[in-house]
């Protein structure tokens, strides 16, 4: 119980929207609804967190069944044609169609960014489904923590069903979500998770604020998360480790990006694609060596965090690659 509690209070930490101590009014119920333990799921609204690849396979006739349920009058199913060939399908109750025009858009914004950053991306198929948050709970078994998610090739996202929507929450998630489909395509799916995560995070805007002051706190009594167990998705991490996990992907993409460039970038998800193996393809991009890039990392991370100015979390990511 203690670390639980321990966990949700990082997490909340971590939630507070640019110093508010409130969570906003469209994070709120989620919060309410999930009481019981998991209020944390606030926290990850604001930080657009997801889960990937970790659902079990059970999940697929759950789908089946919420399929049959909601009942096909009840959606609208919009496809979204985007350049170099890929095809989203959006789904939506009725009732949202309006943010339904309002996601396509902003998918369409965030395909044009990518490939602007990553070049022509392979064509593939998506759907993005938006979804009442309680259905979505029921349907996917998630962790509280969960926010939205990719899985399968579908992007997921929960909404409050009574209450405002919080359209700059959402473009967020959209943003972060999708951007995970395209790294996948990008990859052919081969991407390593503090990789993928830490490029969502950097791709959807801007950093939270409270969160290197709370990987430094976690730092102060654990080691850094190893990037090996970040390999197949957060999901299966102990929770207490969930809010240092995310924030360390994030960081050591920062430095990435900042050290070699999205060329280099596309370069080792091109590699990936090609099937080389993941340590050979970092070493190729990257001219470094992927243990030793972690070696430096984890060590450089706990200097930081021991830093006797505990209030002061400035971390200049650029010391995070050697
Ligand atoms: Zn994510």
């Amino acid at each position: 119980m203690k670390d639980q509690r321990g966990s949700n209070n990082d997490l909340i930490k971590l939630i507070k929207p640019r110093g508010s101590l409130e969570p906003t009014s469209a994070l709120r119920p989620i919060a309410l609804q999930t009481m019981r333990g998991v209020a944390v799921v606030v926290g990850v609204h604001a930080l657009s967190l997801c889960i990937r690849f970790a659902i079990a396979d059970s999940l697929t006739p759950e789908r089946a069944r919420l399929a049959a349920t909601e009942g096909s009058e009840a959606l609208r199913f919009t496809p979204v044609n985007l350049t170099d060939g890929s095809r989203l399908t959006l789904i939506s109750p009725r009732h949202w169609s309006d943010l339904a025009d309002e996601v396509t858009q902003e998918l369409t914004k965030t395909h044009r960014e990518l490939t602007g950053m990553f070049g022509s991306i392979p064509p593939f198929r998506s759907s993005i489904r938006l979804m009442d948050e309680q259905s979505f709970y029921e349907l996917t078994g998630a962790p509280g923590w969960t926010n939205a998610m990719f899985f399968r090739g579908e992007i997921i996202i929960p909404l409050a069903k009574h209450q405002p929507i919080d359209l700059d929450n959402i473009h967020r998630s959209v943003k972060h979500e999708y951007t995970h489909a395209v790294l996948s395509a990008l990859s052919r799916g081969r991407i390593p998770g503090w990789i993928d995560e830490g490029l969502a995070q950097w791709i959807e805007g801007d950093e939270n604020p409270a969160l290197r002051t709370t990987l430094k706190n976690y730092l102060q009594k654990n080691e850094p998360v190893p990037l090996h167990l970040l390999q197949g998705g957060f999901t299966k991490l102990e929770s207490r480790m969930v809010p240092a996990a995310y924030a360390q992907s994030l960081l050591a993409m920062q430095a990435v990006v900042q050290t070699y460039g999205l060329t280099k970038i596309t370069a080792y998800l091109q590699l990936l694609r090609e099937d080389f193996d993941r340590g050979l393809a970092f070493e190729t991009a990257f001219d470094m060596n992927q243990d030793e890039f972690e070696r430096h990392l984890r060590s450089t991370l706990k200097t930081w965090a021991k830093t006797t100015a505990a209030k002061n979390s400035a971390l200049d990511v650029s010391t995070l690659v050697r």
